[in-house]
């Protein structure tokens, strides 16, 4: 079985794309004993995407995939969008940046928004993308607990709860993350 990196340290996610994945052993930074961040210094996801999975293809010659993901709202010209983690600063946190979010958005009317997840795999020097995209609206404040990021002002299209009031599972289940991921397994599992 060959093996593939997925450039990440969260043992979760790399549980959670193993157990779907056939024919592929996957691998951490951490089985590659890399601790250290990799500067996500474009200013776009899907070249972040790329930075990140280039980073360890060259200095380790290996197979490797990452993933990079943002919320971008249509009447604010994309924003955050790659600046999604530090909206607010570098410093922000989550509170902060959907506060800051939240007042951006104040008064006004159009709230479409879409979360984009691009996943980077560079396989045998092949460099392949898969774009997972969710489409919705952004509250006018906060409503679940569940989650993480801008998961609690996010009412995907075709329901009426936001990520937060989503069980984790069902929300995992139908994300721009699930989707990427889903078209990443297909491709790898279609591989002899
Ligand atoms: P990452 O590339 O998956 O680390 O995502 C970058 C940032 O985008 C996160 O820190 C969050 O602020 C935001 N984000 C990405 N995916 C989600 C999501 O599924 N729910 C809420 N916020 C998200």
């Amino acid at each position: 079985m060959t093996e593939i990196c997925f450039v990440t340290s969260n043992n979760n996610k790399i549980k959670e794309v193993q157990s779907l994945i056939k024919n592929q052993k996957l691998i951490s930074l951490k089985d590659l004993n890399f601790n250290r961040e990799i500067k996500e210094t474009e200013n776009t996801i899907k070249k972040n995407a790329f930075i990140k999975a280039n980073f360890i293809f060259n200095k380790y010659g290996v197979n490797c995939f990452s993933d990079d993901s943002g919320l971008q709202v249509d009447v604010l010209d994309n924003q955050p969008g790659v600046r999604s983690a530090r909206y607010a600063g570098e410093n922000a946190s989550s509170n902060d940046n959907v506060d800051l979010l939240l007042e951006n958005l104040k008064d006004i009317k159009d709230r479409r928004a879409k979360f984009i997840t691009f996943i980077c795999l560079i396989i045998n020097s092949d460099v392949k993308f898969f774009e997972g995209m969710i489409r919705g609206n952004i509250t006018h404040s906060r409503r679940g607990d569940n989650g993480f990021g801008y998961d609690p002002i996010f009412v995907p299209d075709g329901y009426k709860k936001t990520f937060a009031e989503m069980p984790f599972e069902y929300k995992n289940s139908i994300s721009h993350r699930a989707i990427a991921t889903k078209k990443l397994i297909k491709y790898l599992n279609s591989l002899n």
